[in-house]
């Protein structure tokens, strides 16, 4: 939907600013209450969801065509965690915070204005497939000599998706090879598109550039479907989201279930296909990346308007799907957590739906590196407030920006991928 359409939701943000904290009846406490990052570090309102509704109403209302360095600042410096979405839904004003600003991003891009910081990843992605840039024919190195499938040669029953930050970044590359162990015990046949993989696009949309993103769902789509695959494993939140919301949401369908290798594990687990019987004695806290968790919800397209319902009465028809976030992957991480011999799990102060952003998503880690360090910080005093000693979390984004957080900020916390802890649970 373009940006004109949302209208009638953005001229009915009510300014109630509850899209910047957690409920009220979560808190706990005053230093733990901020919902959103964004509005966190700048304490302006045009930096939360609705200062961006009012700033996308006065663009289609004509007051405001200057695009100034301030304006995209306030546009782009936003993770587009979704956190907002699920508070303003929760108060029931039906709006919804996370699509207009996607609409915002694609209509500035649309005017020429992107941030010149996203241009190296939009001429990556065009150039090699991937948002780094890095030559193509390198992505499937990282499985050099583990005898997983071709999917351009023969059909498999599950199809390892690995994403741009795994393929490319090496320290990720252990755990790659970690998950393929527990999948290939299993006994069943994982394939991988190699160096004919490509991103899944979700990043070049949040960026705002629409086109880009349509073309990786198209391919990607065609590359399930040719694989026969019946599941899409992916360790990559930010993957699975965009496969989860975006795609639906854009029209796009996978001829295949979406898993995120935390629920992989988890259903191995129940099945009794998978016994953890080593001791890992380490006390934890979870955080929920919101690719995975709410922004991981199912997405629907929705094609309608805004009619006059009564007297006093707008609304949608048909009636918008309700996504409060609660139907992203929350349990299964827990799950795993909960059965490892020795883990010790304590939550954060704002978990599941109201989970904190690792702070490197919407382009945010790409174009502005103070608030991508200062939202990773913020987490890591969260996790550190619990008493653990470990940050487990079940994404290379999150992990990439809290590891790299810590180098520069100095602390003891301790960063794993969750399929790290699994390995050595199996006595890998
Ligand atoms: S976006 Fe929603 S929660 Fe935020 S100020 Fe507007 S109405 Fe309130
Ligand atoms: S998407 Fe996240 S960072 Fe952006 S306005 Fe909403 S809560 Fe704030």
């Amino acid at each position: 939907m373009a940006l004109i359409d949302y209208h009638y939701e953005m001229s009915h943000c009510h300014r109630c600013s509850y899209c910047k904290f957690i409920p009220f009846q979560l808190i706990k406490s005053k230093r733990f209450s901020y919902l959103c990052p964004s509005i966190s570090l700048r304490n302006f309102h045009s930096f939360s969801a609705g200062g961006r509704a009012a700033l996308g109403l006065a663009v289609v209302e004509g007051r405001l065509d200057e695009y100034t360095e301030m304006m995209k600042q306030i546009v782009f410096e936003c993770t587009m965690c979704g956190a907002c979405q699920v508070q303003c839904r929760t108060f029931n004003f039906n709006l919804n915070p996370i699509e207009v600003m996607q609409a915002l991003r694609t209509h500035v891009v649309e005017q020429g204005e992107m941030m010149p910081e996203h241009m190296f990843v939009i001429e990556g992605l065009k150039r090699e497939d991937n948002v780094f840039g890095e030559p193509k024919k390198h992505r499937g190195d990282w499985a050099e000599g583990l005898g997983l499938k071709d999917i351009s040669r023969e059909k498999v029953d599950v199809l390892l998706h690995v994403g741009c930050r795994m393929s490319f970044d090496d320290e990720f590359w252990p755990i790659l090879k970690m998950a393929v162990e527990i999948m290939k015990n299993a006994g069943l046949s994982v394939g991988i598109a190699g160096a004919e993989e490509s991103c899944c696009g979700g990043r070049a949309l949040e960026m705002g550039f629409e086109g880009v993103f349509q073309n990786f769902a198209e391919a990607m789509a065609g590359r399930v479907k040719a694989s026969g695959a019946k599941q899409v494993v992916t360790l990559c939140a930010d993957c699975f989201g965009t496969f989860n919301e975006h795609y639906p949401a854009h029209g796009w369908g996978l001829d295949a279930e979406v898993v995120h290798i935390t629920q992989f594990i988890s259903n191995l687990i129940s099945e009794g296909k998978l016994t953890l019987k080593n001791q890992v004695p380490m006390a934890v806290t979870y955080h929920d990346p919101c690719h995975l968790g709410r922004r991981g919800e199912p997405g629907v397209q929705w094609k309608g308007e805004y009619q006059r319902l009564g007297p006093h009465l707008f609304g949608p028809v048909p009636e918008k799907p309700i996504r409060l976030g609660q139907n992203g992957c929350y349990d299964a991480p827990r799950e795993i957590l909960e059965a490892i011999p020795g883990v010790e799990l304590t939550e954060m102060e704002r978990t599941r739906e109201y989970s904190w952003c690792c702070g490197a998503g919407g382009g945010v880690l790409e174009a502005f590196e103070e608030m991508a360090e200062a939202t990773a910080s913020e987490r890591i005093q969260e996790a550190e407030a619990t008493g653990a000693k470990a940050l487990v979390t079940a994404c290379p984004w999150c992990e990439r920006n809290f590891k790299d957080t810590l180098e520069s900020t100095g602390g003891d916390m301790k960063i794993y991928d969750i399929v790290e802890l699994v390995h050595q649970a199996i006595g890998g």
